[in-house]
């Protein structure tokens, strides 16, 4: 049980007993009204106002989009409001407590009550459906190259979406038609129906069943859509990538999400980066690192060699008594950073190759060496925090 319990976390707001008596399955428990408000036992019918009024708006659901937790606070909240701002009923309460309340059965304190009584409450505003919802957001992926994150790009993507229907305008009635306002809501898409609970007459509001909601209906459906207002459909977008995007960068393309339903306004779509690696270039943050291979004569002597970089070739000074290991930077070109457009550097980290296969020439010049150096080069400590250090940047 407490495995359990720990795995679906703390929910914020809610006292522990509360959850766990939902993890339990039933709301048996039931909480003290008082302390579901926060006040003592004495307190006045403005302390109880306030105390309302504070946890109503914090937990309201319109404010908590979709919180279960919030949900059931704000039901909660209410009810011990309903009971506690009537002298009868509070008096009963204190000295019965829940039992004389008998709420949780039929026609007790619903959801709906709530809402009514938070409306009652901030001056009996009625709510309202909020016009046509809004549509889907959606999410692509798009491959690109490691120079197109340097340099930015243009691209041609295709979203496959619901687009609101061309023939209808979102509406779902057949064109020259067009959707009457439910007879039986009047287009508000809730019914209400009073109802005898223990708290005198309340006001239960529900979903129209006539028109399931929508407060309108369609008696000619579009035949494009079927009714639905929507249709598949492939849009073909030309979007701007930004110089210096990575893998964890998300384009937001505004508006360009699924179009809402009966013509509601779309989601944005979202543009995630996968970047193709590259053959000799390792993106690290904002730099490139390469691994140059410099030859024994080359690291002792010193040489310019070629480079490559992301802007194409580069001559790279090796100086004189190069170390395995050193890194050389080539400052400006790594990856701008996405804001300032500043550009990192490019790491060239120097791998002296040792040969292998020596031919009788070489190897007797290697001797010859070996016999004048006469002793082994110190061992230079501190080449791990050099790497760690260029990388740090
Ligand atoms: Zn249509
Ligand atoms: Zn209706």
């Amino acid at each position: 049980m407490l495995v359990h319990f720990l795995d679906l976390g703390g929910p914020g707001g809610a006292s522990t007993k509360a959850y766990q008596d939902r993890l339990l399955g039933t709301m048996a428990v039931k909480r003290d009204y008082y302390e579901v408000l926060g006040v003592s036992r004495e307190a006045s019918a403005e302390e109880l106002k306030k105390a309302y009024r504070r946890l109503a708006m914090q937990y309201h659901p319109d404010r908590n989009h979709g919180d279960k937790q919030a949900e059931d606070r704000f039901k909660e909240v209410g009810e011990a409001y309903a009971v506690l701002s009537d002298a009868g009923k509070r008096q009963q309460y204190d000295t019965f407590g829940h039992v004389a309340d008998g709420v949780g059965g039929p026609g007790g304190f619903s959801f709906e009550s709530a809402f009514d009584l938070f409306d009652m409450f901030f001056g009996g505003r009625r709510r309202h459906r909020t016009g046509p919802q809004r549509g889907s957001d959606l999410r692509m992926n798009v491959e690109i190259t490691l120079r197109e994150a340097v340099y930015g790009a243009k691209r041609t993507i295709e979203v496959p979406r619901a687009d609101t229907c061309p023939e209808c305008r979102g509406s779902g009635a057949e064109p020259g038609t067009s959707p009457q306002t439910c007879p039986q809501c009047q287009g508000t898409g809730q019914v209400r129906r009073s109802v005898q609970s223990i708290f005198g007459q309340v006001v239960n509001v529900t979903s129209c069943p006539r028109c399931s909601g929508e407060g309108r209906i369609v008696e000619h459906p579009c035949r494009r859509c079927r009714g639905h207002g929507r249709v598949e459909s492939r849009k073909r977008l030309e979007v701007d990538i930004p110089a210096g995007v990575d893998e964890d960068t998300q384009l937001r393309v505004a508006a360009e999400g699924e179009a809402g339903p009966r013509g509601g306004p779309p989601g944005d779509l979202y543009l995630a980066f996968h970047i193709e690696p590259h053959p000799q270039l390792v993106r690290h943050g904002q730099d490139l690192i390469f691994e140059l291979p410099v030859s024994v004569p080359q690291a002792v002597l010193g040489d310019t060699i070629t480079v490559p970089t992301i802007d194409g070739e580069h001559q790279l000074e090796v100086p004189e008594g190069t170390q395995h290991g050193k890194i050389l930077k080539i400052h400006g070109f790594g990856v701008p950073h996405v804001r300032s457009g500043r550009r990192g550097d490019q790491l060239c980290v120097v791998r002296v190759v040792v040969p292998t296969h020596l031919g009788a020439r070489e190897k007797k010049l290697y001797e010859q060496l070996g016999s004048r150096e006469g002793k082994p080069a110190e061992v230079r400590r501190g080449f791990f925090d050099t790497v760690k250090d260029a990388l740090r940047g």
